[in-house]
């Protein structure tokens, strides 16, 4: 069977490790973690920094087609496979998705929403910024993920202050919204242009990392329209060949972009157990050039991220989860839980969102999630 190339082990590497698997193919990972989730399972795991020449040169010999799951992947490494390889998405749509700067620049020049922002290079880029901007988030333009690098400022004293402890690195100083919702929608897009977009997903967040996803998100169908449209216009103008996250901020009936993953997301995990193609499987079909799956929810699902807090001596109590019979539990085989890690999710589905909710609202709670 043909050999594909993953870059990065973590959990989404896992699971498309997992979906190529079951569609007859093999997967080379590179990752520098020896215990990388996906490194694990793979049948070549290339233990090397993403920029080792000697694992780039073995991984382009082996792989007829490589993809990531890391966003923060040098594009230097993803423009060194495109030479002679298949890779998807593209270096320059990852480039561009890797940078707060770029990312925000590319929505608004787009002609999409976004929200206020400035970029900030210097503490002098502070003077030519509207104090109507504050209360603002300052947000480190790179390698920021779950909240990290980020800071909530109301006004140019705290923004500075912050500004100097994230080392004077690029910033994108962001308006704080009133954000009623919060939706995302991950689609998948094929080298022909065909889309195949998954149902919106509603999110809540516990301390800057993704808590809940509702699918479908429960809110007008205008506004499901409306983000799925923006998502579909998004992937285009990047000419993006892959599948994509997209982040959206709801206020009162405006809609606007937050930021986009290069990747499949946390918030369509529940492509898993809802729907007739997963997020994993769709990234397999475009990277290898088949049509892509059908991407129907066959099922009203939720979906609870499991973080490290809730492992206090040994395991959590997993009989009180699967206490819910239509909860599906998917541990992504990391030994060292650590407070804030993602070590696992589960979905409850039901033939409607509000059951489906009631019922993973009762495990979550049993697992002690969010105490
Ligand atoms: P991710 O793990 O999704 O990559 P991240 O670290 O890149 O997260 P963002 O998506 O920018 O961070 O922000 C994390 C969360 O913080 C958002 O989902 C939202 O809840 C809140 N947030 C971010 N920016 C704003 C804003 N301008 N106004 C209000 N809330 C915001
Ligand atoms: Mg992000
Ligand atoms: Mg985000």
């Amino acid at each position: 069977p043909a050999m594909l190339g993953m870059l990065g082990g973590g959990q989404l590497g896992r699971f498309f490790v997992i979906a190529a698997h079951e569609m007859g193919y093999r997967v080379t990972v590179l990752d520098p973690d020896l215990n990388s989730p996906a490194g694990k399972i793979a049948d070549v795991h290339l233990c090397a920094a993403y920029d080792d020449r000697e694992a780039l040169e073995s991984m382009a010999q082996s792989c007829v087609a490589i993809t990531t799951e890391f966003e923060n992947v040098p594009a230097e490494t993803l423009e060194f496979f495109e030479q002679t390889r298949i890779v998807r998405p593209a270096a320059a749509a990852v480039a561009t998705a890797q940078h707060r700067v770029k990312e925000k620049n590319f929505i608004r020049d787009a002609g999409l929403p976004v929200a206020p922002f400035h970029v900030i290079e210097s503490a002098a880029d502070f003077n030519s910024v509207d104090a109507a901007i504050y209360p603002a988030i300052l947000k480190v333009a790179r390698f920021g993920y779950d909240g990290k690098g980020q800071a909530r400022v109301s006004g140019r004293e705290e923004a500075e202050a912050a500004f100097e402890q994230f080392g004077g690195e690029t910033c994108v100083l962001e308006k704080m919204l009133a954000l009623d919702l919060e939706v995302s929608v991950v689609l998948a897009r094929d080298v022909h242009g065909h889309v195949a977009t998954f149902p919106v997903a509603e999110n809540s967040h516990l301390n800057g990392i993704l808590d809940i996803s509702i699918a479908p998100a429960r809110c007008s169908d205008a506004l499901r329209e409306k983000a799925t449209a923006l998502a579909i216009e998004l992937a285009q103008k990047l000419e993006y060949v892959g599948v994509l996250g997209v982040e959206f901020f709801v206020c009162g009936d405006q809609i606007l972009v937050n930021e986009i993953a290069p990747r499949p997301h946390n918030s369509g995990h529940y492509t898993l157990d809802g729907c007739v193609t997963n997020q994993f499987e769709q990234q397999v079909r475009v990277l290898t050039g088949h049509v892509l799956g059908d991407a129907r929810l066959h099922s009203p699902s939720v979906m609870v991220n499991i973080l490290g807090n809730i492992w206090h001596d040994g395991e959590p109590d997993w009989a009180a989860a699967f206490a819910v019979p239509a909860l599906k539990l998917h541990l992504y085989g990391k030994h060292e839980p650590r407070a804030g890690r993602k070590m696992g999710h589960f979905t409850v589905v039901d033939v409607n969102a509000d059951n489906a909710y009631g019922l993973a609202m009762q495990a979550r709670e049993a697992l002690g999630i969010g105490e």
